[in-house]
């Protein structure tokens, strides 16, 4: 508070005068950096390293910018009623009986998944609408949408061809038309009474200096005259066939009388020191301003930027990596069955097996992985490495090491296709290798699952199929899951439990690298490994932006390409998430490749196949195909290293990580391989950006970097593969802010201190209860609690 307080006075003085005292001093960045430090993200006080260096304008810009900055972190402090807390586990009871709410409102909260009083106070807005009313038509400008309070005049009926009715109407003093084109004009006269006031929301048109709003919003009582936070309504059942309207306008009474009534009873679980540090609010007047705003400028409460979201999103960072700090030190307390080996002899040994010598970073990750294993303690370890650079080599070398000190081992991925390549790879090195996945026969998948139980199996490669509950196993010591950002903590949780009294060693991997930092933040709970290493004699894939004018090109290289024996593939993305409309995209591209290679094995695959086709397409595709034809269900882990083109339609519908995932299809043995991304020709006038983003894939084949970008120009959720806040059990904080993600970082550091000071929480009842709330289902916080 005091440290802000003087840089606010500083500032203002360094400014007066037309910046008098800013010209004389020197020093000033300094001194400003360290008051404002941890006060302000780093992104701001960067300025302040070079800041003396630059020019008067420069520095009176960054002030000013400071100055609003700061100011905003507090302005107004609204009015709580200084009434009793309750206790914060009181707020945990069910919504249903609530008497605030009547029944309509409680079925429409309890279809969104809303089950307690927290839940709804937790339950924030996506964004707010300034619902408040211009104070004149004079001010409403061209093109802005505005909410004005008007009385109607006059309501004219017209011949037009455009319009059938006018309501024309006034503040007072100016005149602005409201014009509707609906064939029945009984409802304009009915609602547009002359003499009557009227609320109403829309754009501002102007034809010959007349303004005037098609089509307005009449507004409600409830929905005028202030900031109005709009909430995520879509739902399932029955109260979807409610207008959304409606729904919106039910479920923000509802959660604003909850809030207006129970915040002042709410209590702040947040360690004293933390608030402090950041100067945050209190949590009954953060969570209270974000439903109902009082006097926060909307601008900033739409970019999340005002001091009560900015809490509430280091609430739940700093919650979240409190979990995983916990839940680290939790599974370090698990027995884990010690696989007794020599890392260097086995690693040797093992190399022996292979037709090629591991990289020196697949030797040194394997180490890692056998160290760790060699514990007494399970293994929490992420594996990350570039698309290709051989991680299912480690993930074999470590179930081998397993099965030979007489262990079981369960491979988990995403989809079937993968599980069956898997399969046979893991196979190959003379394992007893069972194949679990949803489309095989009852019976086999019983069989199979019985000789996991009995321990007959060794290893069973599967799909989601491997967590189900009919699932047992003997003697359960490594858990591998590929592509781990395509499963939830939830399943890998479950998977580990089925240790049968041990606590499996656990190996996930990813192909989505992200930076260092992040991955830290984000897997806490993990250690991290990277293969940082592609194997040699891999040529670049030469990556090459192609307009859809110059298609023949691309048809020429196919050409070459299957000369040469090589196989290719097509892909291209669902533009509808419908599956009709998939099914018909995908088979119109077949027919059209057919038609253009009718010499040519040319295959079709997408989602509509089911398991059975899918695998019959993919084995056909691997013998005899020439090109395959497909929609993204082909971007994790396929290995088929005669693929040498790779073409991605429509490439700018993509995400950078997703075509360098893609990209990674082809390029995986010693042959040249291409990626062609095809985009349409208007892009270039269309969408500058879009070519600019594309183009980061030309200059650079290293998914660390991509990842970056992508990161940069998307947030990380796409990335990770994951709608955003849900995976992670996030409210507010959306990582795709470069705030959130900077306030990750500090969280981590924030939790590790509190940790460090009590491992038990025992000074912080309420923060470890609002923790078992929230990660309890993922977290066994026994010794915690
Ligand atoms: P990813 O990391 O994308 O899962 P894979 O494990 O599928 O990559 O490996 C890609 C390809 O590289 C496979 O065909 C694999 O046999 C091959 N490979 C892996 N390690 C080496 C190596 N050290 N030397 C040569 N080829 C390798
Ligand atoms: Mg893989």
């Amino acid at each position: 508070m005091e440290r802000r307080q003087e840089a606010l006075e500083l500032i203002e003085k360094l400014l007066e005068r037309d910046a008098l005292r800013l010209r004389r001093s020197f020093g000033v960045g300094l001194l400003l950096y360290n008051k404002l430090r941890d006060l302000l993200p780093s992104s701001v006080l960067e300025n302040l390293r070079s800041f003396d260096g630059m020019s008067l304008e420069k520095r009176k810009a960054i002030l000013v910018e400071l100055k609003k900055l700061l100011s905003a972190q507090r302005s107004k402090v609204r009015r709580i009623p200084q009434v009793e807390k309750r206790p914060l586990r009181s707020f945990f009871t069910d919504i249903g009986k609530l008497n605030l709410l009547d029944d309509k409102e409680k079925k429409l909260i309890k279809s969104l998944g809303i089950n307690t009083v927290i839940d709804a106070l937790f339950y924030f807005p996506l964004r707010y609408e300034d619902r408040r009313p211009l104070p004149s038509v004079k001010l409403a400008k061209v093109g802005d949408k505005v909410v004005l309070k008007l009385r109607v005049r006059e309501v004219r009926i017209l011949k037009d061809d455009r319009y059938t009715a006018e309501v024309v109407c006034t503040d007072g003093t100016e005149y602005i038309s409201l014009l509707f084109k609906y064939k029945k004009t009984d409802f304009v006269r009915a609602v547009y009474r002359i003499g009557s006031e009227v609320f109403v929301l829309g754009k501002v048109k102007s034809f010959q200096g007349k303004k005037y709003i098609v089509h307005p919003q009449l507004l409600s009582e409830e929905e005028r005259g202030s900031v109005l936070p709009i909430y995520y309504v879509r739902t399932k059942g029955e109260v979807m066939k409610i207008s959304s309207r409606t729904r919106q306008n039910r479920l923000r009474v509802a959660l604003q009388k909850i809030a207006r009534r129970l915040t002042p009873r709410l209590p702040d679980y947040m360690p004293r020191k933390v608030i402090e540090k950041y100067n945050f609010p209190p949590l009954d007047e953060s969570v209270l301003e974000v439903h109902t705003p009082y006097d926060t400028d909307v601008k900033e409460l739409n970019r999340f930027a005002d001091p009560y979201h900015r809490r509430l999103i280091y609430d739940d960072l700093f919650l979240f990596q409190l979990s995983l700090l916990l839940k680290r030190k939790e599974t370090e307390r698990e027995k884990a069955p010690k696989i007794t080996l020599s890392p260097e002899k086995f690693i040797a040994k093992f190399e022996r097996s292979l037709p090629f010598p591991l990289t020196n970073a697949q030797r040194r990750v394997l180490k890692e992985v056998l160290t760790d294993m060699n514990k007494q303690h399970p293994m929490n370890r992420l594996l990350q490495g570039d698309v290709g650079s051989g991680k299912t080599i480690v993930a074999i070398g470590a179930t081998l090491a397993a099965v030979e000190k007489g262990y079981q081992v369960a491979v988990m991925v995403p989809t079937e296709v993968l599980a069956r390549q898997h399969h046979e790879r893991f196979a190959n090195f003379g394992m007893k290798v069972e194949l679990l996945i949803g489309s095989l026969p009852q019976s086999q998948k019983k069989s199979a699952r019985m000789r996991v139980r009995e321990g007959e199996a060794k290893v069973v490669v599967g799909t989601h199929a491997l967590i189900q509950d009919e699932v047992a196993f003997e003697r359960l010591g490594l858990v591998i899951i590929d592509e781990q950002h395509r499963f939830g903590v939830l399943q890998r949780k479950v998977l580990l439990e089925k240790g049968g009294g041990y606590y499996p060693h656990c190996l996930v991997m990813s192909a989505t690298p992200i930076p260092r930092t992040l991955a830290l933040s984000l897997y806490g709970d993990l250690d991290i490994s990277i293969l940082d290493e592609m194997p040699p004699g891999r040529k670049e894939v030469k990556t090459i932006l192609l307009y859809e004018s110059e298609r023949e090109e691309l048809l020429k290289a196919v050409e070459e390409e299957v000369s040469r024996g090589n196989k290719i593939f097509v892909i291209y993305p669902l533009i509808e998430e419908s599956d009709k409309m998939e099914l018909r995209s995908a088979v119109e591209e077949h027919r059209k490749w057919k038609e253009l290679f009718p010499n040519l094995s040319v295959l079709l695959l997408h989602g509509r196949l089911n398991e059975r086709e899918k695998k019959k397409v993919m084995e056909r595709f691997r013998q005899e195909g020439d090109i395959l034809v497909s929609t993204t269900v082909i971007e994790v882990g396929v290995d088929i290293p005669q693929a040498t083109l790779m073409v991605v339609e429509e490439a700018h519908r993509f995400g950078l990580s997703q075509l360098h995932q893609l990209r990674g299809r082809v390029g995986r043995s010693d042959r040249p391989s291409r990626c062609y991304l095809v985009v349409p020709d208007h892009l270039k006038r269309k969408d500058a950006d879009a070519i600019k983003r594309l183009k980061v894939l030309l200059k650079t084949t290293d998914g660390f970097k991509v990842a970056e970008m992508d990161m940069k120009l998307r947030g990380p959720g796409e990335l990770l593969g994951i709608s955003q806040s849900g995976y992670f059990g996030f409210n507010v904080a959306n990582l795709a802010r470069s705030y959130d993600r900077e306030i990750l970082h500090r969280a981590r550091e924030d939790a590790l201190e509190l940790l460090e000071e009590d491992p038990q929480l025992a000074s912080y009842p309420d923060l470890k209860e609002m923790l078992m709330y929230r990660y309890g289902n993922r977290l066994d916080l026994s010794s915690v609690a």
